[in-house]
C-alpha cells in the first residue's frame, strides 16, 4: 500500500483523503468549509491542520504517509509550487508560495497542482479514462477546467497550463472574461452563467418551470434547476441547455481538432444533467466536425464524482516524489 494525501482546495469546501495510490481507494475522508473570506494565511493554515490530522489518523503507521498533493482553483506553477492567483476563492494569493509553506510546517513532500488537471489524472488511471491513451477531460462547474493525456502522456504544457478549455473562445466580440481575454466558453457554459440564462428568462416574466421550483425566489436558481426544468418537459429550460451544449460543442471540437483524443470525458456538477447536456454537445460536435473521424470518439461522464480530484492530487503527489 502506498499512502498519499490528496487535498482539494474548492471555493465551498476543503476537503482531504489518505489515498492508496495502488487502488484508488480513498481513506479517513475529511471535510471542512474553506471560509476562503478570511483570507489565504487562514485557509493555509486549514490546509495543514487537516493534514496533520491524516497523519494521526486510527490506523495510520507513523511516518506512512509519502507525500501530499493539493489540487488548487487556478494554475498554481507546478514548476515552482507557487501561486499567481486564484480567480474563484477571495482573498489574496498574489504570489503565494503554498507548497513551501505547507511543506515546511508538515515535514512532507508537497505538490501544486490545478484541479481539475488533478480530476484527469484521477479519471485516467481509476476512472472513465481507463486504459486509454489519448484523452481530454473537460469539468463544468463554477468555472470549466480540464486536462489532457496524449499519447500515454499526462500532458501538461508550461508551467502546467495545459488544459484551460474554459477559456477557449467561443464568441469573437463576446463578454470581456476574468482572466482578461473575451468570449471565453466559461461565460456561456459554467454553472453560474446557466442560472444567469435561467434568472434573465423569470426576469423577462416568461412562464417557466424554472421559476415556479424556486418560488420566483430568483437566488435559488442554478443549473440544477434549469437541468429539473428542463427534465420535467419545460421548453425554456431545454432551450437554456440547447444553447449552452452548443458552445460546449463548439469547444470540445477545437479540441478533438487539436488533440485527437479517443475519449473526452465530462465530469464537474454540471455535467450531472447528463444527456440534457451530451445531447446537444454531440449534435453540434457531429454537425461542425469532418476532418476528425468523430464516430471513433467515445464521448463519456466521469466516473469518480467529487473524489476524482482527491485521488489525482495525491496521484500527482507520487509523481512528483518519483520524478515522473
Ligand atoms: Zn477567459
Amino acid at each position: 500500500m502506498n499512502r498519499y494525501i490528496g487535498v482539494d482546495l474548492g471555493g465551498t469546501n476543503l476537503r482531504a483523503a489518505i489515498v492508496d495510490t495502488d487502488t484508488g481507494q480513498i481513506f479517513h475522508q475529511r471535510q471542512r468549509p474553506t471560509l476562503a473570506a478570511e483570507g489565504q494565511e487562514a485557509v493555509t493554515q486549514r490546509i495543514v491542520q487537516l493534514i496533520r490530522e491524516l497523519t494521526r489518523a486510527d490506523g495510520v503507521p507513523a511516518r506512512a504517509i509519502q507525500a501530499v498533493g493539493i489540487g488548487v482553483p487556478g494554475t498554481p506553477d507546478m514548476d515552482t509550487g507557487v501561486i499567481q492567483f486564484l480567480p474563484n476563492l477571495p482573498g489574496k494569493w498574489l504570489n503565494v508560495a503554498l507548497e513551501a509553506i505547507v511543506q515546511e510546517q508538515t515535514q512532507l513532500p508537497v505538490a501544486l497542482i490545478n484541479d481539475v488537471r488533478a480530476i484527469t489524472l484521477g479519471e485516467w488511471i481509476f476512472g472513465a479514462g481507463r486504459g486509454a491513451e489519448t484523452l481530454v477531460c473537460l469539468a463544468i462547474g463554477t468555472g470549466i477546467g480540464g486536462g489532457v493525456v496524449v499519447n500515454g502522456q499526462f500532458h501538461l504544457g508550461i508551467g502546467g497550463t495545459a488544459g484551460e478549455f474554459g477559456h477557449h473562445v467561443v464568441e469573437v466580440d463576446g463578454l470581456p472574461c476574468g482572466c482578461g481575454g473575451r468570449g471565453c466558453l466559461e461565460l456561456y457554459a459554467s454553472g453560474p452563467a446557466i442560472a444567469a440564462m435561467g434568472v434573465k428568462e423569470v426576469m423577462h416574466g416568461h412562464t417557466t418551470r424554472i421559476g415556479e421550483l424556486v418560488d420566483h425566489d430568483l437566488n435559488r436558481i442554478d443549473a440544477e434547476i434549469i437541468a429539473q426544468a428542463a427534465t420535467e418537459g419545460d421548453p425554456i429550460a431545454q432551450g437554456i441547455l440547447q444553447r449552452v451544449g452548443m458552445y460546449l460543442g463548439i469547444a470540445v471540437g477545437n479540441i478533438l481538432g487539436v488533440i485527437s483524443p479517443q475519449r473526452v470525458i465530462f465530469g464537474g456538477g454540471v455535467s450531472r444533467a447528463g444527456d440534457l447536456l451530451l445531447t446537444p454537445i454531440l449534435q453540434t460536435v457531429k454537425e461542425r466536425v469532418h476532418v476528425i473521424p468523430v464516430a471513433r470518439v467515445e464521448f463519456v461522464l466521469a466516473e469518480l464524482g467529487i473524489n476524482g480530484g482527491l485521488v489525482g492530487a495525491a496521484l500527482w503527489a507520487k509523481r512528483r516524489c518519483e520524478g515522473g
